[in-house]
């Protein structure tokens, strides 16, 4: 089985960012990343994001909140980072406080600075194959490592564990305008794992620790691993159990380093394309 990197897709990636600033005279677009709170998910994942965008070339600016800032002053304040010229990206770190209502967050963002793509505006951009607009940064990335590891998508049947609006469902409009074949799975999916047998490509994207293993995983299929879990020993490990896929699956992503590292280098490419673009 090869395994398919998440540093090497960034690697490529990186080159595209820096042609796109090359060709905008943008050289440093600004990232603000909100904050509500201290999850530690969330600073993890800030931390994340910054080293990437740093290495990238490209500014970070934090914008932390209390935990208990009311749902009038996030929004005023959310309002200030929005119309700030010097901003060209937002990343909102989620879910917010319950007292927020976030729905209203996503109906505030511009999306010309929605690089997460959680605006409505660009969930319907990608539910109509516009890509004027921008797609979760995760979604994107299991398309990207396909992409750059050069597996073709068009006519395969693609299957993904997960519909949330996070992963599966824009990677189901992102699949589709690929030209996949695309089956959705969830809670509720009789036979998941017969389902799951038939995928050329198996992308796992459901939260549960090495919940598909090699009775999931047809012979040769192509399997990428989205979850981030912890394990009965405290590691980090994804939703399949990567062990016992390797004489089953042809290629696979690991979980750390797969497509965790891809997603912040797409993350830098829609901030690099938000300041060209605007
Ligand atoms: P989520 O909102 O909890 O959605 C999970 C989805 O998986 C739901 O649609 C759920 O079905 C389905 N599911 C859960 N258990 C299942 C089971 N036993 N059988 C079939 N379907 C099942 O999670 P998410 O935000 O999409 O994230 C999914 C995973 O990706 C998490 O591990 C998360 O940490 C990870 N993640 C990684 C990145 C990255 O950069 N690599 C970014 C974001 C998220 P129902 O709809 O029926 O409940």
């Amino acid at each position: 089985m090869i395994v398919l990197k998440g540093a090497e897709v960034s690697a490529k990636i990186r080159e595209e960012v820096e042609q796109i600033l090359a060709g905008s005279g943008k050289q440093a677009p600004k990232l603000a990343i909100v904050r509500v709170g201290e999850n530690p998910d969330d600073m993890s994942y800030e931390r994340g994001a910054r080293k990437k965008l740093e290495s990238f070339g490209l500014r970070v600016q934090s914008c932390p909140y209390p935990a208990n800032i009311s749902d009038e002053d996030f929004k005023k304040e959310f309002r200030r980072v929005n119309e700030d010229p010097d901003v060209d990206g937002i990343l909102l770190l989620r879910p917010l406080p319950k007292q927020i209502c976030e729905k209203d967050i996503e109906g505030m963002i511009d999306p010309s600075k929605d690089v997460d793509g959680i605006s409505p505006t660009n969930s319907a951009k990608i539910f109509a194959g516009d890509s004027t607009g921008f797609a979760p940064c995760t979604a994107e990335a299991v398309v990207e490592v396909l992409k750059q590891k050069g597996i073709p998508i068009t006519g395969k049947r693609v299957v993904i564990v997960g519909r949330s609006m996070v992963v599966g469902k824009p990677l189901s409009m992102l699949m589709l305008k690929e030209n996949a074949t695309v089956t959705i799975c969830h809670t509720r999916t009789r036979d998941l794992r017969g389902t799951c047998q038939g995928a050329e490509i198996l992308v796992a994207a459901a939260g549960r620790a090495k919940m598909l293993d090699d009775a999931y995983v047809g012979q040769d299929a192509v399997v990428i691993d989205v979850g981030i879990n912890v394990d009965e020993n405290g590691s980090l490990c994804g939703d399949v159990d990567f062990d016992s896929i390797q004489e089953k699956a042809s290629m696979a992503t690991p979980v750390p380093g797969g497509v965790g590292a891809v997603t912040t280098a797409v993350l830098a490419k829609h901030l690099a394309l938000a300041a060209a673009r605007q």
